[in-house]
């Protein structure tokens, strides 16, 4: 039937033309879609010859110097036998250059002793499945910290039952690990949110001093218990398309771990500004820095240069990950730039609203009031 329509079309195609010489015909039609085809695809007859394959049967491996991979060969012979199509793994065995990782193929039967290999690149699937199965294992073991050291102070609060400062001692580290649980358990639901299948929701104008605002206001707590002064700069009147909660969320991890990984007293920084098409909000501190090998993992989920710190000050190790997804999600980037003993800088960077004058709001460009960030540095730390 298919057969049909298609010599239908082509003489079609032909009779169009006045002049017929240099149509292709069917069969070279039919050559040229085997060549170009994305899959790798080989002949095989069953005396162990290739009748046909195209190049990118080669770049799979399915064929190499004309003869078919063995294990492929050894399921074509099983498939003459029975009929009936089977899967193969046609990964390399060892590394060989631009080859890909894993390579899967099926073996179908084409009758008269003939079969079709068909194999495909599966190494993105095959990393995203490993990258699946650590993060399971990671959230199993990240879960099982808190929960277990629950059940533990639970036991010791039992154990204490007649001794009321012990229970006040056991009963506030439960509500600590409960709190963390909590934290791990909202950040990993935000994480999978962006993740997921679930879509960025609509897109909004949103002003970005707000953003800053509305983040230094979360963080003004943790700034004040380390004695952390956050200088901001200037309203700027810019506006990007976005989520605003998003980029909250987003703003204020970048704040907490500026504060969370800089001495008691030092100080924190949040600037903004628009460099072409570009929104820039950045984060710096002058605390412990990151050293460049670090620097990448830094946004894996669960990566922590030091999890012994990073635990202390409750943090889960997806903070930063969320901030990365959340401007992937907007279309921008998170950049870093740090040095070790010296400090760091993470800055958002966020596509300009389109077509939307960008020039800065009247009153732009003096103190904005209440800011909590001011209220920070009158209150003490920056001097
Ligand atoms: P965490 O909850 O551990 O802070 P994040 O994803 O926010 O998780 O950060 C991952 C790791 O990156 C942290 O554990 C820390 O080692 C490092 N890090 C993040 N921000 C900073 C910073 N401003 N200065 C130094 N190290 C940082």
């Amino acid at each position: 039937m298919i057969g049909l329509v298609w010599g239908g079309k082509l003489a079609r195609a032909r009779s169009r033309r006045r002049d017929d010489e240099g149509t292709p015909t069917l069969g070279a039609l039919l050559q040229r879609v085997f060549r170009s085809s994305g899959a790798g695809l080989a002949v095989l007859a069953d005396t162990g010859d290739v009748v046909l394959h195209n190049p990118r049967a080669a770049d799979l491996g399915v064929v190499h110097s004309g003869l078919p991979d063995a294990r492929a060969w050894a399921v074509c012979q099983q498939v003459v036998e029975k009929g009936t199509p089977q899967d193969v793994d046609l990964s390399p065995l060892a590394y060989r250059g631009r080859q890909p990782a894993a390579v899967l193929a099926t073996v179908r039967p084409l009758g008269d002793g003939f079969t079709v290999v068909e194999a495909a690149d599966t190494s993105e699937a095959v990393r995203l499945e490993a990258t699946r199965r650590d993060f399971v294992a990671n959230v199993s073991h990240e879960l099982k910290t808190p929960v277990g050291a629950i059940g533990l102070l639970a036991e010791a609060v039992l154990d204490a039952a007649d001794d009321p400062d012990e229970v006040h001692h056991f009963g506030s580290k439960i509500l600590h690990e409960a709190a963390r649980l909590g934290n791990l358990v909202t950040e990993l639901i935000a994480l999978s949110r962006l993740t997921g299948a679930e879509r960025l929701p609509e897109l909004a104008a949103v002003e970005i001093d707000e953003v800053v605002r509305e983040a230094l206001t979360r963080s003004r707590l943790s700034a004040e218990s380390a004695g952390i002064a956050i200088t901001v700069d200037a309203s700027s009147g810019l506006v990007v398309d976005g989520d605003r909660t998003l980029l909250v969320t987003a703003l204020s991890n970048l704040v907490e771990n500026a504060i969370a990984y800089s001495p008691r007293g030092a100080s924190v920084s949040v600037t903004r500004r628009r460099r072409g098409d570009v929104i820039e909000v950045a984060v710096t501190d002058r605390g412990i820095g990151i050293a460049p090998e670090h620097q990448e993992r830094v946004f894996e989920r669960f990566f922590r240069v030091d999890p012994a710190r990073s635990r202390a000050t409750g943090g889960t190790g997806l903070g930063l990950a969320i901030v990365k997804h959340v401007l992937a999600n907007h279309g921008g980037e998170v950049r870093l730039w740090s040095r070790p003993g010296t400090g760091s800088t993470f800055t958002m960077r966020l596509p300009a609203r389109a077509a939307v004058d960008q020039d800065p709001l009247p009153g732009a460009g003096h103190e904005e009031s209440p800011d909590p960030a001011r209220t920070a540095e009158r209150a003490g730390g920056l001097k």
